[in-house]
């Protein structure tokens, strides 16, 4: 595609866009002055669907005039309300039924996961994350290998890129995991990585982390709804994300996870147990002995978490109707005219350069794209959001930006980029 730096041929690609309507589909929070805001930080918190307020009003109706017979009454009956997410993440994630399950938050399905899957003895006890992980994910692996007894220094190997590179070559994450060899015991990795932006080659890591006989894991927190995934034919072991970021289902909503179908029916293995996770015919028998579900629903503890769960349903519905290839389509466009703009803007003679440490390889990135800006300093994260830009800011120099295929335009990609030229 030939591309131009002009407002019209943005304005273009706008008119050409199959996903156009979606925006329509979600709150755009506004300035003081009314207008609407680019916001570039749906990799932080997505948008409000604007059905989720009635889907909610919805539940708090049963719940005013039926009680807790709206368990098994209404529309949704909410003893089994969690079954109405299933279908739906597992195309998302590129999964069986049979293998995923929406429930708790995010750090807690860590935890879980890691009761059944991080198994260490006194010979395979090492955990690979990359360097840099999510404080959250650094927090959760630390306290699992101390609550085995372990030392974090010794149990927990962290890989770094090269000096003067920016992110992970895959070939040297393979070489990681070979030269731990028979002393690994699981591969815990996001699948994009929250500060560069780096997506990884899950399926190969998985591949390379069972020839060692180890457990591959993913953090999904800023890969689900962003990049096409198909958890279940890379032979991905467990995964677990929020639903709050590319997924618009509300801060501190509820969480997905996804457990190989390989898994389905070993109930030898250890699990931290609770009622939701118990053969469902039989939970309110209330009888003594944990029976386990099939699948990834053996792994609930606790019954449903209603309201998040209805905002989440509003959400995948727009994700099953856009279609996670429409999205994906969009995106590589988006990112090709956002690069090319950069490349634009390097040319000129502005106050600094942008540097985009993301892979620019397809296969390597999703919508977030992480920019330094050397010698600016927060003094440009200030006026961009003074001028009604939502960016987000690492120290020192690191604007994070998320051009979100189902809502944000070329035209603010393209108003972005003439924004930095005023600064
Ligand atoms: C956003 C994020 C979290 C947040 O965890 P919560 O339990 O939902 O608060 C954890 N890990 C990663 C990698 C994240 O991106």
């Amino acid at each position: 595609m030939l591309l131009e730096n002009s407002l019209t041929f943005a304005q273009t690609l706008d008119e050409q866009d199959e996903l156009q309507l979606f925006r329509s589909y979600f709150h755009i929070p506004k300035t003081k002055s009314g207008d609407e805001v680019i916001y570039f930080t749906g990799n932080s918190l997505g948008l409000q669907p604007v059905t989720a307020k009635s889907a909610i009003l919805e539940e708090l109706e049963n719940w005013a005039n039926l009680g807790g017979e709206a368990h098994f009454e209404g529309r949704n009956p909410w003893f089994t309300y969690h079954k109405l997410l299933t279908d739906a993440t597992a195309r998302l994630v590129g999964a069986k039924p049979i293998e995923v399950v929406v429930m708790n938050t995010l750090t807690v399905n860590l935890h879980l996961l890691m009761v059944s899957f991080y198994r260490p003895t006194a010979k395979r006890f090492k955990i690979l994350m990359e360097g840099g992980a999510f404080p959250s994910d650094q927090y959760a692996v630390e306290s699992q290998v101390k609550f085995h007894g372990l030392h974090p220094e010794y149990a927990i190997e962290e890989i770094f890129p090269r000096p003067n590179e920016t992110y992970l070559r895959t070939e040297d994450i393979t070489k990681k995991i070979k030269d731990l060899g028979e002393e690994l015991a699981l591969v815990l990795f996001g699948g994009v990585n929250y500060y560069t932006g780096q997506a990884f080659d899950m399926q190969t890591i998985s591949s390379v982390t069972h020839e060692v006989g180890a457990i591959a894991g993913f953090d999904l927190a800023h890969a689900v709804g962003n990049i096409p995934l198909q958890l279940h034919e890379w032979g991905v072991d467990f995964a677990t994300w929020c639903t709050y970021k590319y997924l618009n289902s509300g801060a501190g909503g509820t969480s997905g996870v996804f457990i190989h179908e390989k898994y389905a029916d070993n109930f030898d293995l250890p699990r931290f147990a609770g009622w939701w996770g118990h053969d469902e015919g039989e939970r309110f028998l209330m009888k003594k002995g944990f029976k386990p579900m099939r699948g990834a629903e053996g792994w609930q503890l606790s019954n449903a978490q209603i309201l998040p769960m209805t905002v989440h349903r509003e959400s995948l519905k727009i994700f099953d109707q856009a279609g996670m290839n429409r999205i994906w389509a969009k995106h590589l466009k988006m990112n090709h005219f956002f690069y090319f703009l950069v490349d634009e803007f390097n040319k000129g003679n502005h106050k600094f350069k942008i540097q985009i440490i993301t892979p620019l390889d397809e296969k390597e990135s999703g919508c977030q794209l992480s920019l330094v800006v050397k010698g600016v300093g927060k003094q440009l994260y200030n006026f961009l959001m003074s001028k009604g830009v939502s960016v987000g800011w690492r120290e020192p120099e690191v604007i994070r930006i998320a051009p979100v295929p189902l809502y944000n335009t070329f035209e603010e990609i393209y108003q972005f980029i003439e924004l930095l030229k005023q600064f």
